[in-house]
């Protein structure tokens, strides 16, 4: 039982890191390009 738990925290982690917003505008809507992440609201490129 603790190593389902374990394997859940492990997919709410990866799935956290692929949401990206906008520190800016807040804004969700991400593109990625030339292997860095822009804000398709304002151009703001994301570290
Ligand atoms: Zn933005």
């Amino acid at each position: 039982m603790v190593y389902a738990g374990n394997v859940r925290s492990l997919e709410t982690v990866k799935r956290e890191d692929l949401i990206r917003q906008c520190p800016d505008c807040g804004n969700k809507d991400i593109e990625y390009s030339n292997e860095e992440f822009y804000c398709r609201k304002c151009g703001l490129v994301l570290d």
